[in-house]
């Protein structure tokens, strides 16, 4: 039988009301015990790593949960992390630069509803993800809904519906119909090179900063004179910065002046950034600013911030 470890965080599947709302309550023995179809599914042992609303969750918890995995790479055949669903594509999204050469299961879900509330999808979820940990996936992915997710394309689409999470510009690594998994690949994130190790050093001076219509470019000197180290402007369709009267692109070429690595992402959904269509996009690369790709926000972020932190992976 597989032995699985699990991972507990928090989030609303353990969930409990409380004066001032949901509050993350139960571990992750009493989540198991209210899925009796994983009975004989395989062995499970568990760790309450952390106990938080996910919209707390901060870089320095993702250490935590890098560490966790580390620490009992070589005593389990997979992982099911639990997590509250705000932030588990940035959590799934850390987790699969920090990791390298991965060949375990490494599993994120959550849920929109507490596990104890009628009607609840968490039960649905947490034997899904255990199908998923149990299976040939290697690296890490987000079970959720009717879907398993690679970790660096998921993102929370829906703040109440049972699919809630989506896969960005990736096909699903498997689809959930009345609980069989369909698997299309089992290559999750993080998986490349050759023996499994870890790198936790994140620079945490990186922002994301939305561009709206007509907000003035000065808004990117709060980011210098606080030494930030990376910026991901966050603009429209294909990518790239205003260029007109309200111009963006002096400080655009200040920051990358001053050592800050600049990207361009867009805030559509789909597709990604071409910075060679237009000239709000060619200008821009021309000062050095680069692309996001086809990276979502969640990915982008992340991946800056491992790049950032100039850590090499070590092995275990
Ligand atoms: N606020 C909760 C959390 O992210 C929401 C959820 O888990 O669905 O922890």
């Amino acid at each position: 039988m597989k032995k699985i470890l699990m991972l507990g965080t928090g989030g609303t599947i353990a969930c409990v009301p409380s004066e001032n709302g949901l509050i993350p309550a139960l571990d992750g023995k009493t989540l198991v015990k209210m899925v009796p179809a994983l009975d004989g599914l395989c062995q499970i042992d568990y760790k309450q790593i952390l106990n938080l609303d996910s919209s707390n969750i901060t870089p320095t918890h993702w250490k935590i949960i890098a560490k966790a995995l580390a620490l009992d790479y070589n005593n389990y055949d997979g992982f099911v992390i639990t997590h509250g669903t705000d932030t588990m594509a940035y959590s799934a999204a850390a987790l699969s630069w920090m990791v390298k050469g991965c060949k375990k299961p490494v599993v994120f879900t959550g849920a929109q509803l507490p596990i104890e509330a009628e009607g609840t999808d968490a039960k649905g979820n947490v034997y899904h993800a255990f199908l998923a940990a149990t299976s040939n996936l290697q690296g890490v992915a987000l079970v959720f809904g009717r879907f398993v997710i690679h970790g660096l394309h998921a993102k929370k689409m829906c703040s109440e519906n049972f699919d809630g999470f989506y896969s960005i510009n990736r096909e699903h690594l498997a689809t959930i119909d009345k609980h069989t998994l369909n698997w299309n690949s089992y290559e999750g994130a993080g998986t490349s090179g050759e023996t499994f190790s870890v790198g936790t050093k994140l620079e945490e001076k990186v922002a994301v900063v939305k561009v709206t219509p007509g907000l003035p470019p000065d808004i990117l000197n709060y980011y210098l004179d606080r030494g930030y180290k990376g910026v991901i402007l966050e603009s429209f369709g294909a990518g790239g910065v205003p260029n007109d009267e309200n111009n963006w692109l002096p400080m655009v070429a200040k920051l990358i002046a001053n050592g800050v690595r600049v990207l361009c992402a867009t805030q559509c959904i789909y597709d990604g950034v071409n910075l060679s269509v237009y000239p709000i996009g060619t200008l821009a690369k021309k000062l050095g600013a680069e692309s996001a790709g086809t990276l979502t926000i969640e990915a982008a972020l992340t991946k800056l911030m491992k790049e950032l932190g100039k850590q090499r992976n070590t092995c275990l």
